[in-house]
């Protein structure tokens, strides 16, 4: 194969997957119109309906928008041979490979920062804001780029310096030790997200004493399970969509409760949504999900181990001298369909774990509450009530809330 067959197949591969992301897109906006399921009547009355058509619609109108410019902007890049230009830049700063690979991904990444934090803004403070979402300052806004690209910068960073020195030293064998490095890394941070990340972007504080808590431990030790650690976590500060989550393992693990969810929720909704958390635990989805993601990583890893000494990766996009982090794009770029197949079989054992969870709930606490907090949550978030099959298939990593209704209602 030439670079020039490589180059043309890069491209056709991302085209292709613009193609089927828009026809799904399109095929789900059909159905925006449906009418509403028997079951689901009770979720809007009709000025909410209303707004939620509105809702959905615009954010159709923007996705098309900003995937179509993002498409361009990549197809534009890449025939004007933009990495080998970057490439040039980072090699006229140093000729040690893991400086020249920082460099090289860090314009890369600023560089589409730039490009993509207007589209961020006005999703935030024009539609969000428009639709009563938004809570989020400017300020909050801004500090948040700041530190995600911070975190992305001495994490990702850190990573990628790593990967590369075991490459240079180990060879073919790198992705074995590279491996290893991500399995410690997601381990690590799966068990104190909670402790370490949590608190550089929201304020937690552990539920207070009163009727809700006592609710909540009464659950607990009917089913057996310790849980001491329910945190509140400032998510009014942002948006008023409301969320619950489960982090952590062993004597890490806690709950973490939007103050949104505490607010727009009854307790024994809360107590309903909780059930469902430690249903995912105590089904050990948690555990399947680490462990899926780490098999996937490796298979992954082992499959870059075997192109990226090729330097055809480098020449398919224009770039002279081939090197790992041109290759890690080139293959990032090819990867793209496979990765998007491995996601798809994630979200279908995902839907059906939360079914599992809805059902454990169902079993040790009750089926009303959840399916009133379901549908309130529903309401609240302006959720789309007809999705097409085909896109609840390819993107619901939940079932669709007629689904979990109907589950729960039999
Ligand atoms: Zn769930």
């Amino acid at each position: 194969m030439t670079a020039t067959t490589l180059f043309y197949i890069i491209i056709a591969v991302i085209i292709l997957d613009f193609i089927v992301d828009k026809i799904l897109d399109a095929l789900n906006a059909k159905h925006y119109n449906d009418p509403i399921p028997a079951e689901l009547t009770d979720v809007y009355d009709q000025d909410a309906y209303q707004k939620s058509q509105r809702y959905k619609t615009t954010n159709y109108k923007f996705g098309l928008i900003t995937s179509t410019f993002s498409l361009v902007l990549t197809l534009t890049f890449l025939m004007l041979d933009g990495f080998e230009f970057v490439d040039n830049i980072a090699r006229s700063y140093s000729s040690n490979s893991i400086v020249i690979a920082l460099i090289f991904f860090g314009i890369i990444m600023l560089a589409s920062d730039l490009l993509t934090t207007p589209f961020a803004y006005y999703q935030t403070f024009v539609i969000e804001e428009r639709f009563g979402f938004n809570k989020t300052t400017t300020a909050t806004f801004i500090l948040d780029k700041l530190k995600g690209l911070a975190m992305m910068g001495i994490v990702g960073g850190g990573l990628l310096a790593l990967i590369i020195w075991f490459y240079e030293v180990t060879g073919t064998y790198f992705w074995l030790y590279a491996w290893a490095l991500v399995a410690v890394f997601s381990i690590f941070v799966n068990m104190f997200y909670a402790r370490l990340i949590v608190p550089l972007f929201n304020k937690q504080t552990p539920l207070e004493a009163g009727p809700l808590r006592e609710k909540i431990s009464a659950y607990a030790n009917s089913v057996g399970f310790n849980l001491d650690k329910i945190f509140v976590i400032d998510g009014s500060k942002r948006s008023t969509k409301a969320n619950a989550y489960f982090s952590g393992f062993g004597s890490e693990k806690r709950v973490t409760l939007y103050d949104t969810l505490v607010n727009d929720l009854e307790d024994e909704e809360i107590v309903a949504v909780l059930a469902h958390e430690v249903g995912h635990y105590k089904k050990k989805h948690i555990v399947f999900n680490l462990i899926a993601s780490l098999l996937l990583t490796g298979l992954t890893l082992f499959i870059l181990s075997i192109f990226i000494s090729n330097p055809l990766l480098s020449n398919a996009l224009g770039v002279a001298i081939p090197s790992f982090h041109v290759g890690l794009i080139a293959f990032g770029l090819l990867y793209a369909p496979i990765s998007e197949l491995t996601g798809f079989v994630m979200n279908h054992f995902s839907r059906k774990f939360e079914y599992q969870a809805d059902d454990y709930a169902k079993n040790t606490y009750k089926a009303e509450p959840l399916v009133s907090s379901l549908k309130k949550l529903s309401k609240n978030s302006l959720s789309n009530l007809t999705p097409h099959p085909a896109y609840v298939w390819v993107h619901y990593s939940h079932p669709t809330l007629l689904e979990r209704v109907r589950n729960l209602m039999r």
